[in-house]
């Protein structure tokens, strides 16, 4: 049996909608798991069910993380909130983190690990910490298209699953990881010197990348090993 993967839903705000990009069923898909989107749910029962059920999860990308939830005001310059999904999600990688359950965020999802785990946020990079690297291409290039490096730390868990220090990224974020929480490593950053990653130092595999691999997979072995990975920490 593939292990169970829990994908969170996308949510389009015009019209309520959820939705997912292929890109990140498919990864896990060609990772080895089998993946299962979620339904977006005010119900916390529905969101410990959850838990139970899947073997891993994949925190997928999407708005701005509520700033009050890491202790900050928000600014003019913060995006939209869905507080469906910041309720859900963070309350859900709360729970997660006590397990040994493999969790994989991929932007938003990253962020939201380390807010879960109590670090705090850039709520606009360009407001709160201007620098040479253009971190939002949204508009600029396609997501397909990596725009930067990331320099992967050594004796990581990102540079286990890699197997390389440098590795080309798209970059689709004006927010970022600014204080790691404790229990949490910085295991990539970008050229400026930006929180690229985070992993958890004691739980097996709790990892967040910023940028989008459910783009560059198919392209990018090294970027398909972030989806098998998750799903081979499943089968351990
Ligand atoms: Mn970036």
């Amino acid at each position: 049996m593939r292990p169970l993967i829990g994908v969170m839903p996308l949510y389009q705000k015009d019209n309520g909608n959820i939705w997912i990009n292929p890109g990140y069923l498919r990864g896990i898909e060609a990772g080895g798991g089998a993946p299962i989107l979620l339904h977006l749910s005010e119900d916390p029962a529905y969101w410990e069910q959850l838990c139970d059920l899947c073997d891993g999860f994949l925190f997928t990308g999407g708005p701005d993380v509520e700033p009050t939830l890491y202790g900050r005001e928000k600014i003019p310059e913060c995006g939209y909130i869905l507080p469906a999904r910041d309720n859900m999600e963070i309350t859900m990688l709360r729970s997660l983190l006590k397990t040994k359950k493999p969790i994989l965020g991929i932007c938003r999802g990253a962020q939201l690990i380390n807010v879960a785990a109590g670090g705090t946020m850039y709520q606009d990079l360009p407001t709160q910490r201007p620098g040479p690297t253009d971190h939002n291409q949204i508009e600029k290039a396609e997501f397909t298209v990596p725009t930067h490096t990331v320099e992967v730390l050594p004796d990581t868990l990102l540079s286990r699953v890699l197997g390389t220090e440098v590795l080309p990224v798209n970059s689709m974020h004006h927010q970022a990881v600014w204080e790691t929480a404790p229990g949490l490593r910085v295991s990539a950053v970008a050229p400026d010197g930006l929180t690229e990653a985070v992993e958890s130092l004691t739980h097996p595999f709790v990892l967040g990348v910023q940028w989008h691999p459910e783009f560059l997979w198919p392209e990018a072995p090294r970027q398909k090993a972030l989806f098998s990975a998750l799903v081979r920490a499943c089968e351990t």
